[in-house]
């Protein structure tokens, strides 16, 4: 393959699959390709749904040698990988799970309560 880095796509799908929709850090529901029909069943406004949206994240870093295969791709939303990456050392996987969900349950987080 000519280029240097892998497609999230198939991964991500897989890994979208396997959590049943539910972001990695924050367990809401996400969606891929129907921002419009996500939004509507669950009664938000697009701009909150597109927090929502499923990306992909590596379990261990691009950057340390993290390979975009299915066993170091998991689905989170947008708005939990952001955020992860906003943080000037970004934590672990694990401690940002418990991070996340410290926060939800102080309601300081983007909880939709979905
Ligand atoms: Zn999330």
């Amino acid at each position: 393959m000519a280029r240097a880095r892998k497609s999230l796509v198939k991964p991500r799908l897989i890994a979208f699959n396997r959590q049943a929709g539910r972001c990695f850090y924050c367990e809401q529901p996400m969606w891929m390709n129907n921002l419009d029909e996500f939004a509507s069943s669950h009664r938000l406004k697009p701009s909150q749904a597109m927090h929502l949206k499923c990306t992909g994240e590596h379990l261990q870093a691009h950057s340390e040698g993290g390979k975009a295969d299915r066993t170091n791709i998991v689905a989170v939303c947008a708005y939990c990988n952001r955020l992860r990456h906003q943080r000037k050392e970004p934590p672990t996987p694990e401690d940002y799970k418990a991070l996340v969900n410290r926060r939800l349950s102080q309601g300081k987080w983007y909880g939709l309560r979905l």
